[in-house]
């Protein structure tokens, strides 16, 4: 009797006791990406792994682990001890370049690679690096995504809307983009930027958008005539926030309440692209992952910075922990401060 009665308080309270948030780490590695999605089963997925070390003209010249080191501490602070996807946006050095470096570094092997494919290297060869990751990721499981594609993940729906330069097709009754009028985008650099895979996060009514580095000329074919994303919560800063993404017709057409941007102290956040963020219908807050520099009117109250510090600077995060109603909490990892969104009426 007893037993019955246990189990069934148990099998009440259960949901409650199982009602997990989808976590996001948005990790600072300088201007590069690395962002870990823990979803709420506790299956997880990083997209892009930083970089592998300083740069000069394209080249790394200094090899370090900084990157790597913090991407671990994200890894332990979520709870995640293997990681189920690897997805790599796409093969330039700040999003590609660390992955071996990383993976070799793992508790446990990755169980997915997930990547757009052949690389638009346009008659460069691949870098020793870039070659290293291609060598880790043809040893384990591996699926190059089409645009249209979903990645599996339980109670989230991961959709790829951009790859290798295909667009997601346009789901029936896309409404038409008004902003598309009159406007034309730059030409494509048909580069690897261009091609980058861009993921639709949904997890029941909470919808987050992260396109890499995709530029404006794929962003026009996402999202012109038709918008085939619709609107998004939260909207990850494209291309750290540069001018070469950001398009009006992407951002405004999104209407996204919280944008989040991954720079560094002095890459993206171009005074542009602030601008289209900051004068984007219905946006209530800008967050970054560094003070801006050289423009310092360009940036958002300091509570909405990770980090301040141009040297020594200690890499915090911003955390987002979103809920199936809709809502979302956003945290600044340095302070702590933390600013709930509460779900759209
Ligand atoms: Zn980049």
């Amino acid at each position: 009797m007893a037993v019955k009665f246990c189990f069934l308080l148990f099998a009440l309270f259960a949901p409650l006791a199982f009602a997990r948030t989808l976590d996001i780490y948005v990790i600072d590695v300088e201007g590069g990406k690395a962002m870990l999605v823990r979803g709420p089963s506790g299956e997880s997925m990083l997209i892009d792994a930083g970089w592998p070390g300083e740069t000069e003209r394209g080249r790394v010249v200094k090899p370090h682990d900084r990157d790597t080191k913090r991407i671990l501490q994200a890894l332990r602070e979520a709870g995640v001890q293997q990681l189920d996807y690897m997805v790599v946006t796409h093969y330039d050095t700040d999003h590609v370049e660390n992955v071996a470096q990383l993976t070799a570094q793992l508790p446990r092997p990755v169980r997915t690679f997930v990547d757009h494919g052949a690389p638009f290297f346009r008659g460069r060869p691949p870098t020793e690096r870039m070659q290293a990751y291609m060598a880790v990721r043809d040893k384990g499981a591996y699926r190059a995504v089409k645009a249209g594609d979903r990645i599996p993940m339980q109670g989230v729906e991961v959709r790829v809307v951009s790859s290798a330069q295909q667009m997601l097709p346009a789901p029936e009754g896309s409404p038409a983009n008004a902003l598309c009028a009159g406007y034309t985008p730059p030409a494509s650099w048909n580069d690897e930027n261009a091609a980058s895979l861009g993921l639709l996060f949904t997890y029941g009514r909470f919808r987050m958008l992260d396109l890499g580095d995709l530029l404006k000329a794929e962003e026009f074919d996402l999202m012109c005539p038709v918008n085939r994303v619709g609107t998004v919560d939260l909207f990850m800063a494209g291309a750290h926030g540069m001018d070469i993404s950001n398009s009006p017709v992407l951002v405004h057409a999104l209407r996204p309440r919280v944008a989040i941007t991954n720079n560094g102290a002095r890459k993206g956040n171009s005074p542009a692209a602030w601008k289209v963020l900051a004068g984007s219908p219905g946006i209530e807050d800008i967050w970054q992952l560094h003070f801006t520099v050289a423009q310092k009117e360009n940036n958002p109250p300091e509570n909405f910075v990770a980090n301040l510090e141009e040297v020594n600077c200690r890499g915090y995060w911003i955390k987002v922990a979103a809920q199936a109603d809709g809502s979302f909490e956003v945290t600044n990892a340095r302070n702590g401060f933390r600013k709930k969104y509460a779900a759209r009426p």
